[in-house]
């Protein structure tokens, strides 16, 4: 269809998520994306775009890939769907749920799964409730978030979430959660001393669970210290509070390992995923749980588990992820996600040399950021009217880069988080682009800045 056409009636019919509707209806859609392949994705106007946040951090084998195009056919030639409802199974479901115990922190060997993350995140709060209730510990039903983290928009994972704008839809969704400080700008020992004065202030009687974003990906790739993880599961345990961790980002080897909670040599009670497990080629997500959960689930739970999702164990979904697996192991994109991660951070490292607005940069495996601040010597943020980093993002996609920006709480955050595809000679690529641009905006900047 022809281009006016489509933008006239995705004004009229389409309703975007987490967008303005106002710039929608002002500007209509931001491009129409029409091709990918590689790194790269085609608009309807042609243009060629490096895909550098592998769309919304999960395209991790990169777009066009026709092997998981073929496990999609093959499975739907079988057996496109039925339900795993009421002890119903099927061959793909059975064999991922097997595939991911393997590649799973030791000790988490039990799959439930979902369509996303959100849902794989409500999965895990409520399992958390369920596996308190049937030990006779219905009180302990209080979940703790981390401020700036991003958990997903259904009804406990929109409550997880710690970035308020969340809420402002309908308010908080679910009652009994609350928040802690996260380490960023806080480091280790103040951020758990929030957790800790949470934690006791609610009565550690009454709390489930704990949980958090390995390195948190929406609010601006925060990474924690190396100890602060070890911390929170010390904390966990002294207080008998179950550690969910949610790698629906940091799964499948965006930080250079398969699980982004094995950078800091801790096993999590829960696991949610999402995102990487299909590589976005198909729905998919779920929650793997510890063998001690798994053990009172099957001890205690009588009666049928009531939660489930009509595609939860979806054959065609399975069969996907098993394939984008084989070919992260085949093709060892996991390590490539390690070497390249290195890459990309020197690049960022230079940015400093010669651009005065270049504050922390920072990146784990393929998984970055780079901070834009008014003085990083005082690490000054810029005021909010500047709109330093939407402008970068804006002269990226103009140099054909698509990236995103983290505004909340007056940061300037670009983000990277590009396929685990991706080469040497692409990264340099993406980030001389990124020089240029943050360069373009420094000039524009030149008169207001002192
Ligand atoms: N958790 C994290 C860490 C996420 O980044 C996201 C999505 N960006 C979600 C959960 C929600 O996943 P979904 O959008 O698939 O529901």
């Amino acid at each position: 269809m022809e281009l006016e056409k489509l933008i006239e009636l995705d004004k009229k019919h389409f309703i975007h998520p987490t967008s303005s509707i106002q710039q929608q209806q002002a500007n209509g859609p931001k491009a129409i994306i029409k091709k990918g392949e590689g790194i790269y994705l085609t608009d309807k106007n042609d243009n060629v775009y490096i895909d550098a946040m592998s769309s919304l951090w999960n395209v991790n084998v990169g777009h066009g890939r026709e092997e998981l195009v073929e496990a999609a056919a093959e499975q739907m030639k079988k057996l496109a769907f039925s339900s795993t409802f009421s002890t119903f199974s099927n061959e793909p479901a059975i064999l991922l749920a097997e595939k991911i115990s393997s590649i799973a922190p030791k000790g988490l060997n039990a799959v439930f799964f979902t369509s996303g993350g959100s849902e794989s995140n409500d999965t895990a709060i409520k399992l958390a409730r369920h596996y308190w209730r049937i030990q006779d510990k219905p009180e302990k039903r209080k979940i703790i978030g981390l401020n700036r983290a991003y958990h997903g928009v259904a009804a406990a994972s929109t409550s997880a979430t710690g970035i308020p704008e969340f809420w402002s839809m309908a308010g908080k969704m679910m009652v009994d959660i609350y928040h802690a400080d996260n380490p960023y700008g806080n480091g280790t020992v103040k951020a758990i001393q929030s957790l800790r004065s949470v934690i006791e202030s609610e009565g550690p009687e009454t709390v489930a669970a704990f949980i958090a974003e390995p390195i948190q990906g929406a609010g601006g790739v925060l990474i924690p210290p190396k100890d602060y993880f070890q911390e929170v599961r010390n904390l966990c345990d002294d207080y008998g509070i179950l550690f969910i961790a949610d790698e629906v980002i940091t799964g499948f080897g965006r930080t250079g390992k398969w699980f982004g909670i094995e950078n800091y040599g801790v096993t999590p009670d829960v696991i949610s995923f999402a995102k990487g497990v299909s590589s976005g080629y198909i729905q998919l997500g779920g929650v793997i749980v510890s063998d001690q959960i798994h053990d009172v689930l099957k001890d205690k739970s009588s009666g049928t588990l009531f939660h489930g999702y009509t595609y939860s164990g979806h054959p065609t979904a399975a069969a996907v992820g098993l394939k984008n697996i084989e070919i992260l192991e085949e093709e060892e994109l996991v390590e490539n996600s390690r070497a390249m991660g290195e890459v990309m951070l020197e690049g960022f490292n230079k940015l400093k040399e010669d651009l005065d607005i270049v504050g922390d940069v920072r990146a784990i495996g393929l998984l970055g950021a780079v901070e834009l601040v008014e003085d990083p010597a005082l690490n000054k943020r810029f005021s909010r009217d500047l709109q330093v980093a939407p402008k970068v993002i804006e002269a990226l996609h103009q140099r054909g880069v698509i990236c995103r920006a983290v505004t909340y709480e007056d940061t300037d955050i670009i983000c990277f988080s590009p396929p685990l595809i991706i080469n040497k000679k692409q990264i340099e690529t993406m980030t001389e682009k990124l020089h240029d641009a943050i360069k373009e905006v420094r000039n524009g900047l030149s008169a207001t800045l002192k």
